[in-house]
């Protein structure tokens, strides 16, 4: 996190243009109306940050967060109580804004028990013309709506909501934008998540990502490199490169560089442990990347590939630009070069047109792939995306039969596959105290399984070695050897 001495900038001045700086001097501002807030309330305000949908959003919710402490917001707190309350949104999927909705009705509840309370909505779904006009109509108690382009300019935000007194709405249609430097909390002492690029060029039919995150931009190398130096040097091991599709990173840079060239880059860096990253999309994923993950020392041995479909015919629909033959093709290209990859995947059911025989080729490349673990989608009808206007969609109870089917494959496989490790030793990053039984930690393989094992909080964020005694399905259940 930056540390810089808020209290020194002049705020009789006015705000500076540029960015960061313009940010810092919103922060010192907002800084002042928090600790008057406090006063009058006679206690430390409190906040919560809730986040919804994917790692972005959990990346975002840490800037979000780091924001919030920056401007005197003290300690997280559950949302009924908090001072402070802020959605983080996803649109992915319809049920997502369903849930939106209604904890926001419960939240209005709380407001009206605490005066002091501010609520703020941003990410994905802010996005959206019909749910701004949806809030602005019924949702009056709401304080602050942004979207996923102007989250740097939070501190800003929160300063004209506390001049102004009103509902405060700022949404930008999109950006090519990347502001650096700003304060951002850690979930996580020894791991981190670390945006490459922001975006999305590539249009799949059924997704509403490019219209709610913009275009792709990729960060410049430099930046990249320079944060995890700095997140390496305040103690953490191992990070998750993010990105809607790392495999086309840097294509629009002046000076264009590869993901797999970045990959080397990170990988000298030196105190770095452990290399995650997300999503690859098939029909960018280069025999260059694949050679890096062989040689890795620090690459995970987990790989995210996202199917979406068996079918060649649906794929083509869904504008994925690659064939059934192509992803089955990529996938012993990368099981030839690194054996012991974990594989997992992302598959939509049910999505327009596809038909029985298009729904048995998913369930053929499940079978032959044999996925690790495979996040298993409804097809969920966005509006403003082309396959939404697609006449022919598929009936609800045919879905379901579909999806059941696919969950109760996909579920066995990997209760099969993911038990191949039983009695060896492997490397485990250890995560914290397990939910359910604090005598046991929680840590996590290269493969991203998860372990359980006796052990104490003093393990947290070293990577140990734990020998795995028993497969419970989807984790392990093991032991450390002592060095
Ligand atoms: N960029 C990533 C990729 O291309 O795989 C994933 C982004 S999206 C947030 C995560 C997953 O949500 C997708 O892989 C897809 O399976 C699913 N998804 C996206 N739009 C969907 C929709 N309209 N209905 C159901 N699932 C959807
Ligand atoms: Fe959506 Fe496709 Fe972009 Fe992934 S690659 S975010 S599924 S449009």
């Amino acid at each position: 996190m930056k540390t810089l001495d808020y209290n020194t900038i002049d705020l009789s001045k006015e705000p500076p243009v540029k960015e960061p700086e313009r940010q810092y001097y919103f922060i010192a501002k907002a800084k002042k109306y928090v600790m008057e807030k406090s006063k009058e309330a006679g206690r430390p305000l409190t906040f919560c940050v809730v986040t919804f949908g994917c790692q972005m959003n959990a990346r975002d919710s840490e800037k979000l967060t780091g924001i919030l402490e920056q401007i005197g917001y003290r300690e997280e707190t559950q949302e009924e109580l908090a001072d402070f309350v802020i959605y983080n949104t996803c649109t992915v999927r319809e049920n997502a804004n369903q849930r939106v909705y209604g904890r926001l009705g419960q939240l209005n509840r709380a407001k009206k028990q605490n005066p002091h309370m501010l609520i703020g909505l941003c990410g994905c779904m802010m996005q959206e013309t019909e749910v701004v006009e949806k809030l602005k109509k019924s949702y009056r108690f709401v304080d602050l709506i942004f979207g996923t382009h102007n989250i740097y300019k939070f501190a800003e935000l929160i300063t004209t909501r506390m001049e102004s007194q009103r509902m405060v709405i700022d949404i930008w249609k999109d950006t090519d934008k990347i502001v650096e430097d700003l304060p951002s909390e850690r979930k996580y002492s020894f791991k981190s998540g670390v945006n490459i690029m922001f975006g999305c060029n590539n249009f799949c039919s059924y997704c509403i990502v490019p219209y709610v995150r913009g275009r792709e931009r990729s960060r410049s190398p430099k930046d990249i490199i320079r944060e995890i130096e700095h997140l390496v040097a305040d103690g953490v091991v191992e990070i998750m490169l993010l990105g809607q599709n790392v495999n086309s990173y840097g294509k629009n840079l002046d000076v264009p560089m590869s993901f797999a060239e970045l990959l080397q880059n990170i990988e000298r860096i030196d105190g770095l442990e452990r290399i995650r990253f997300m999503t690859s999309h098939p029909k960018d994923l280069s025999d260059d990347l694949i050679e890096v993950m062989k040689h890795s020392k620090k690459i995970c041995r987990h790989l995210h590939l996202p199917v979406q479909s068996g079918s060649t015919n649906v794929l083509n629909k869904m504008n994925r630009r690659y064939t059934k033959e192509h992803y089955l093709n990529l996938v012993d290209k990368i099981r030839a070069a690194v054996p012991d990859i974990s594989l997992t995947t992302d598959i939509i059911v049910g999505f327009p047109g596809e038909t029985d025989d298009d729904f048995e080729e998913t369930m053929d490349v499940v079978k032959k792939v044999r996925f690790d673990s495979a996040f298993t989608f409804i097809y969920s009808k966005r509006t403003g995306t082309p396959a939404a206007v697609i006449k022919d969609q598929v009936p609800q109870d045919v879905v379901k039969e579909r999806f059941n089917r696919l969950l109760k494959e996909v579920q066995q496989i990997s209760s099969e596959e993911c038990s191949v490790y039983t009695d060896t030793v492997q490397e485990v990053l250890v995560e914290g105290i397990n939910d359910h039984d604090s005598t046991l930690m929680t840590g996590r393989m290269s493969n991203n399984m998860l372990v359980h094992f006796p052990g104490d909080d003093r393990l947290i964020g070293k990577i140990i070695q734990v020998e795995l005694k028993q497969c419970k399905g989807f984790y392990y259940l093991g032991e450390r050897i002592k060095e």
